[in-house]
C-alpha cells in the first residue's frame, strides 16, 4: 500500500506534469470508484476545470482545481495515477480516463478497487471526515518530540499500532514503521506508554529520517507501486528490516526476527530493539 512518502511522490509528478491543466473530457468506466459529492455529476462538474495544485494530507491526495472544486483522492492497495499519451495503451482496470488540455490523459487504475475519489467543495475540505480524523503530520512543523511524547503518555498500546493509527500520525504504513523502529532500537511490541522520553526523542528522529528517505528515493516499489510517470520507486534498496524476514541485521548479524502487531507483520531485530 502507498504510504506517504509513496503518495508525496506522485504528487510531486503530478505537479510537475498536470497542474496547470485543463480537463478537456471525462470519461468514468467503472462509476463506482467516483462520488460527486455534492455536485451533480462527477464528469459534468469537472468539465473545463483546471487542475491548480496538488496536496497530500497523510495518505491521501488532494487535487485542488480552479471554481472551488477539489478531488479528494485515497489510493488504498492499488490505485495509481498514470499521466500519459492518449495512444499509451489502457490498462486493465482503468476506472476514470481525463483528457488534458496538452492532448495527454490522466488515468485513474486500480486493480483491487479499494481505492477511489469523491468531489468536495474546496471550502468544504474543512469538514472532510476521513481528513478531519487524521493525526499530525510527520513531516510538519507540528510534529515535535513532545508532541510524540504527548501520544504515547499512558497508552498502554503496543507502539507499532500507535504510529501506525492515522489519527495519531498521518501517513506511516507497514515500511516505515518497522524501519523507524528498528532505527530508534524499539521493539515494536513494547507498550507505548513505558518508551522514555529519550527513547520518544530517537522515534521522532527515525520517523522524519526514514520518510524523507523514502521521499528522496521516490518511494518503494515491491509490488505495484509506481509514481504518475510510471517510475518505479529505489527505496526498496536500502531498507533495513521491512521485506528482509530471515535474513540477518544489517548492524549486529543477529538473525531477523517477525511477530504479527495489529495484525501487520512485523520485522525486527531482536538484539538492537529489545523488548524492555
Ligand atoms: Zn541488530
Amino acid at each position: 500500500m502507498p504510504e506517504l512518502p509513496e503518495v508525496e511522490t506522485v504528487r510531486q509528478s503530478l505537479q510537475k506534469k498536470v497542474a496547470g491543466l485543463k480537463i478537456a473530457a471525462v470519461k468514468i468506466v467503472q462509476p463506482k470508484v467516483v462520488k460527486a459529492g455534492p455536485f451533480e455529476d462527477f464528469a459534468v462538474a469537472l468539465l473545463g476545470r483546471t487542475f491548480i495544485d496538488f496536496e497530500r494530507r497523510g495518505k491521501y491526495l488532494l487535487a485542488h482545481l480552479d471554481g472551488s472544486a477539489s478531488i479528494v483522492v485515497h489510493l488504498r492497495m492499488t490505485g495509481r495515477w498514470v499521466y500519459c499519451k492518449p495512444d499509451t495503451q489502457l490498462a486493465k482496470h482503468t476506472h476514470v480516463i481525463f483528457q488534458l488540455s496538452d492532448g495527454n490523459e490522466l488515468r485513474f487504475t486500480d486493480t483491487r478497487r479499494f481505492g477511489g475519489m469523491e468531489l468536495v467543495a474546496t471550502q468544504n475540505l474543512v469538514e472532510y471526515n476521513s481528513l478531519l480524523k487524521l493525526g499530525v503530520e510527520p513531516l510538519s512543523e507540528d510534529f515535535t518530540p513532545e508532541i510524540l511524547c504527548i501520544l504515547l503518555q499512558g497508552k498502554k498500546s503496543k507502539i507499532k499500532s500507535l504510529i501506525l493509527d492515522q489519527t495519531n500520525l498521518a501517513g506511516l504504513g507497514n515500511i516505515y514503521a518497522d524501519e523507524a523502529l528498528f532505527l530508534a532500537g524499539i521493539h515494536p511490541e513494547r507498550k507505548a506508554e513505558t518508551i522514555t522520553a529519550a527513547e520518544a526523542l530517537k522515534l521522532h528522529h527515525a520517523i522524519q529520517e526514514v520518510l524523507q528517505k523514502g521521499i528522496a528515493n521516490k518511494g518503494t516499489t515491491f509490488r505495484d507501486y509506481v509514481d504518475a510517470e510510471g517510475q518505479q520507486g529505489q527505496n526498496q534498496l536500502s531498507l533495513n528490516v521491512y521485506g528482509r524476514g530471515g535474513q540477518n541485521c544489517v548492524k549486529c548479524g543477529t538473525a531477523l526476527g517477525k511477530a504479527k502487531v495489529g495484525g501487520r507483520t512485523s520485522i525486527f531485530c531482536p538484539a538492537c530493539q529489545p523488548t524492555e
